[in-house]
């Protein structure tokens, strides 16, 4: 400890952005159990929608994220089907919102 030098004020000002932008790094922490699909009404294919959110949000894979969400949404249901029915959170392992994390996808992609 005798060599020790304490940090400069630029170097604790990079280190206090660092931690402030990955703190700003939120996903939706769904695991893909599937718990939720089998009784969705409008058969929602939840999980895979939030990947193509998560591409998104943790990799700041925007246009990929939009991309896989047009594929998958293409021919069947998308996060606007959403009817609020509310069986899915009823299931959900991690308690995700998922109703409104639905309908903020939704909105992205109006
Ligand atoms: S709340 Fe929406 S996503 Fe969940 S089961 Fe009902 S229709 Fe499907
Ligand atoms: S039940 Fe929850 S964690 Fe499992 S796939 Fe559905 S949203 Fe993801």
């Amino acid at each position: 400890m005798k060599d020790f030098k304490p940090l400069s004020r630029d170097e604790m000002r990079t280190i206090l952005k660092a931690r402030r932008a990955l703190g700003s790094i939120t996903s939706i922490p769904c695991t893909s159990c599937h718990y939720c699909t089998e009784g969705c009404p409008q058969q929602i294919p939840i999980p895979e929608i939030f990947s193509t959110r998560n591409l998104q949000l943790v990799h700041g894979r925007v246009e990929d994220g939009n991309k896989a969400y047009a594929a998958l949404c293409e021919k069947g249901p998308s996060a606007a089907d959403c009817i609020a029915c509310g069986q899915c959170e009823s299931v959900c392992p991690q308690k995700i919102d998922i109703i409104e994390k639905l309908q903020e996808i939704a909105e992205l992609h109006a």
